[in-house]
């Protein structure tokens, strides 16, 4: 399989590596968006979210906390966002992977979203609510 992040959990290509255990691994992503930007990934290779099951995504995200903490205390930053990809035109590498961007006063980094709260009514919120509700499984 021609993955670049199976690549760097099997040593063919190099990473800077920050943490590592059996089941994960994080590493600076090499576009650092901001000082410290890093991937968090599972070592199975697991292509999305949809794809994740329970016990790898235990993996994953029980040492976000931990990689997040060393980033804060490292680099001082005024705060950190998560940011997960998923599917194409989002997602670019098909390897399940979290993004930890510490921020900083002054950095270049925009993450937002519109507040559409004005064009919605309470009809329209249950509607959404009982159509995502129905395919919980
Ligand atoms: P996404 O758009 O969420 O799929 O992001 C994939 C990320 O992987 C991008 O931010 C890339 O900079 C990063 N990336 C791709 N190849 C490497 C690599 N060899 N080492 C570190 N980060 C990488
Ligand atoms: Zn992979």
């Amino acid at each position: 399989m021609d993955c670049i992040f199976c690549k760097i959990v099997n040593g063919d290509i190099p990473a800077y590596k920050i943490y590592e255990d059996d089941d994960v691994l994080a590493f600076l992503d090499i576009t650092q968006a901001t000082k410290g930007h890093t991937l968090i990934i599972p070592k199975k290779h697991v292509e999305n979210i949809y794809a994740l099951d329970d016990k790898t995504s235990q993996a994953v995200f029980s040492k976000i906390p931990t990689v997040a903490n060393a980033i804060k205390e490292s680099l001082n930053p005024i705060g950190l966002n998560l940011l997960q990809n998923n599917d194409q035109p989002l997602q670019s590498v098909f390897h399940f992977h979290v993004h930890l961007i510490p921020r900083y006063q002054e950095d270049e980094t925009t993450i937002g979203w519109v507040n559409h709260q004005d064009s919605y009514q309470d009809a329209d919120y249950k509607h959404v609510q009982t159509e995502i509700k129905k395919c919980i499984k």
